[in-house]
């Protein structure tokens, strides 16, 4: 089995960006045992891409294209292929829909253009876009796999591992259904990760085991090929109790479940209130509740209290806690969560204090953050972090985690389970 990856757009070839795709593309071949044989770069331009294409399609079984899916002049790739095959460029309703939601939720109005990122070429498998717009697809042609998909890697990577690679699996192996599953860690790093379990991956070849790192959290897909589904959900709950013996403590869902979801779900399931006391994130949790169907369910509101000002006089932090011990510290999250759950007559409290950056607080170096739980009468907790990167990341990381530890002490919250 052999591969040629074609990356599409001028901005490779004028050096604006490396080729990443191509090189992420090769390892992640590699590791399902297909061979890349080609990587080819070509501009965005019609009839050089229509040769690389010709020519890759008689070499290779397989042919990965990325970039060009756009909306835009330039994007080609699927008009081009579409000539090439003669298949014809139809919409797809599924990703229209997807499209469609993407931009109901985020406010903004959709156009034209948009709307054409939901067409696809006939008969192809799509591969729906969940980071992004733009569907990838599968489909033969001439025995010659062909896979299409966006340039941005941020789409790319997961639409590759998640629903590319199980396909592919499917269709190079000798006709056995693959079954795939998605588990999901947070709190522990990639090559963290993968070096506690790399022996498992070394051994395993059916199901296979992959790692992926994305927007600071890691996942593991297992693919298992059997004929009966039954016995492959067994080889599948087989390899994940084998990895969670070894890393457990960080799994967090499975699947399309996000941390935001999972937490959500968790309190919605358990009957749970939570108000949220915000500094340095300013909002970002108590939106991301909000973006939740249901959230009032659960959700009583959020304080955002960026100056020592607001944290004293509306939460109601005392100010010898601020004096003796800085608004960034363990007492004072643990204040402020106490505080805010109180305020806010719910179960649990939730509280963000921390250094963005990118300069020092109270002699504190930037990316320095506590996290405060108050849940029900028990003592509230408090947990430390030192994050690194810009502010903005800081901040996102940090709601993050705050989702993690909500998300484990739900976990273990057995009375309410
Ligand atoms: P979009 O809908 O964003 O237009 P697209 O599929 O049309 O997606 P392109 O317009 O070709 O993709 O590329 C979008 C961006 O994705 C590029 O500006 C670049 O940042 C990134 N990108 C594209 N191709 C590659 C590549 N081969 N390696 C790394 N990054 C890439």
């Amino acid at each position: 089995m052999n591969a040629e990856i074609i990356a599409v757009g001028s901005e490779l070839l004028l050096g604006q960006i490396a080729n990443t795709n191509a090189q992420y593309l090769s390892q992640q071949l590699a590791e399902i045992g297909i061979d890349v044989y080609r990587h080819r770069v070509v501009g965005d331009n019609r009839e050089r891409l229509l040769n690389e294409i010709r020519d890759a399609e008689q070499r290779a079984d397989l042919v990965i294209l990325t970039g060009g899916l756009g909306p835009t002049k330039d994007d080609l790739t699927k008009e081009t292929v579409s000539f090439h095959t003669n298949k014809e460029l139809v919409m797809d309703q599924e990703s229209l829909l997807f499209i469609e939601q993407y931009f109901r939720d985020s406010g903004r109005p959709m156009t034209d253009n948009n709307r054409k990122q939901a067409i696809v070429l006939k008969d192809s498998d799509v591969l729906i876009n969940k980071h992004g717009m733009a569907p990838g697809m599968i489909f033969t042609h001439n025995n010659t796999v062909f896979v299409l998909l966006p340039g941005p890697p941020r789409e790319m990577k997961p639409m590759f591992q998640m629903d590319a690679v199980p396909k592919l699996l499917g269709l190079f192996s000798d006709g056995q259904p693959v079954h795939s599953r998605v588990l999901r860690y947070f709190g522990i790093g990639e090559a963290e990760l993968e070096s506690k379990i790399e022996s498992l991956i070394d051994a395993q070849s059916n199901p296979t085991i992959a790692p992926l790192a994305s927007d600071g959290e890691v996942t593991l897909r297992l693919s298992a090929k059997h004929m009966d589904k039954s016995q492959a959900v067994a080889m599948l709950d087989d390899a994940q109790e084998k990895v969670n013996k070894i890393v457990g403590e960080f799994m967090y869902g499975i699947n399309e479940q996000t941390l935001l979801h999972k937490a959500a779900y968790l309190l919605a399931s358990r009957k749970k209130t939570i108000a949220a006391a915000e500094s340095l994130t300013a909002g970002l949790f108590s939106s991301q509740m909000g973006s939740i169907s249901g959230a009032s369910a659960f959700f009583h509101g959020g304080i955002i209290c960026y100056s020592n000002e607001v944290k004293e006089q509306i939460v109601g932090v005392r100010k010898e806690t601020i004096e003796e011990h800085g608004s960034v510290s363990e007492a004072c999250a643990a204040e402020l969560a106490t505080k805010v759950k109180a305020q806010m007559n719910t179960d649990i409290g939730i509280s963000f204090t921390g250094v963005a950056g990118p300069d020092s607080l109270e002699g504190k170096a930037p990316g320095t953050v506590w996290i405060g739980i108050a849940y029900e009468d028990n003592p509230p907790v408090a947990f430390s972090y030192s994050l690194k990167g810009e502010r903005n990341y800081v901040r996102i990381r940090t709601v993050k985690h705050g989702l993690f530890q909500l998300i484990r002490l739900l976990n273990e919250d057995k009375s309410s389970a």
